[in-house]
């Protein structure tokens, strides 16, 4: 597949960096204690979030509205082990990588063979046509109605139908999946049977075991909504491009506890430097992305808040 002009210019300038950066050897190593750091978390979170919601006296819409948003939350933050498992560089062990990313992915309802086909391709054609995350950036002059809209509409549903057909494989493939080598993986039936499974008994125990089906039903309005809008603000905030939109452009942000919070786990506002080495850690992304700093970035390539660069789609 041949790339646009636009995409071959920052893959040049990506190229231009990475030749001139020199990585120490142990950033290459993977690590069993930072992997188990942010799973742990992760579960730390669930429980608390789980007590929190069970003992709030919110009841009726208002406890199905504070469930959807919190496990809104905690579900999209999952993504940030399955995205370092399918790299395998959240653990040492490529085993371990892949059992962590099919148990966590089960648990949120995410088949993670499909989730790491969509994800290689987001590398190798991201800003493309056929990036699986297209449709997450806005592409020409829009107006700040426009922006806004595009910004917000997943929480009022607009990526159920998109979601679903990914991972339930039906609906219109895209280009990559029928003219590329590297073949769509066919989810076995048997997957769906289990993450039912999973994901029921997983409900029955946040919802004290059937005492608080409110809690089960927002789990269940969060993950449609509240994570995919999260995502579409990082997605934004990561690939837009609001100088020159030229595909493939990718924009790393400084820490942000507000940002850490919400909008990403394990480094990943480091964008720019996992795309410069996507098979890397990314326990070291902030010591990488030091060094693209001492070597001179390409323009625009870092953000101080992934909230500042989002408002800057308004201007
Ligand atoms: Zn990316
Ligand atoms: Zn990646």
């Amino acid at each position: 597949m041949s790339l646009s002009p636009n995409e071959v210019e920052f893959n040049k300038e990506l190229q231009k960096v990475r030749s001139g950066l020199e990585l120490p050897m142990h950033e290459f190593a993977k690590s069993n204690s930072y992997g188990t750091r942010i799973c742990l978390t992760q579960i730390f979170i669930v429980c608390v979030a789980t007590y929190l919601l069970q003992n709030s006296g919110l009841r009726g819409v208002n406890q199905v509205l504070g469930s959807a948003i919190i496990y809104g939350v905690i579900a999209y933050r999952v993504q940030f082990i399955l995205h370092d498992a399918s790299h395998k560089s959240l653990f040492r062990n490529s085993s371990i990588n892949e059992t962590v990313g099919w148990v966590f992915g089960t648990f949120v309802g995410v088949n993670f063979s499909r989730y790491r086909y969509t994800h290689m391709w987001h590398h190798r054609l991201t800003g493309s046509q056929n990036d699986p995350q297209y449709r997450d950036y806005l592409h020409g002059t829009v107006s700040r109605t426009r922006y806004f809209l595009f910004l917000v509409s997943p929480l009022f549903g607009s990526r159920v139908f998109p979601y679903l057909s990914r991972e339930f494989g039906v609906g219109e493939k895209t280009e990559v999946a029928v003219t590329q080598d590297y073949h769509e993986p066919r989810v076995h039936p048997l997957w769906y049977v289990m993450a039912l499974l999973v994901v029921g008994i997983e409900l029955f125990v946040m919802s004290g075991f059937g005492r608080y089906p409110f809690i089960a039903l927002g789990f269940l309005v969060g993950l449609p909504t509240v994570s995919l809008f999260l995502a579409r603000l990082r997605a934004v905030s990561e690939h837009q491009d609001f100088v020159n939109d030229k595909a493939g452009f990718t924009r790393s942000h400084r820490f942000n506890l507000a940002d850490y919070l919400l909008l990403y786990d394990a480094n990943f506002n480091y964008h720019f430097e996992h795309h410069l080495y996507p098979g890397i850690s990314s326990k070291y992304l902030k010591s990488v992305s030091i060094r693209v700093d001492q070597l001179g970035r390409p323009s625009d390539t870092m953000g101080s808040s992934m909230s500042r660069t989002l408002i800057r789609g308004f201007r």
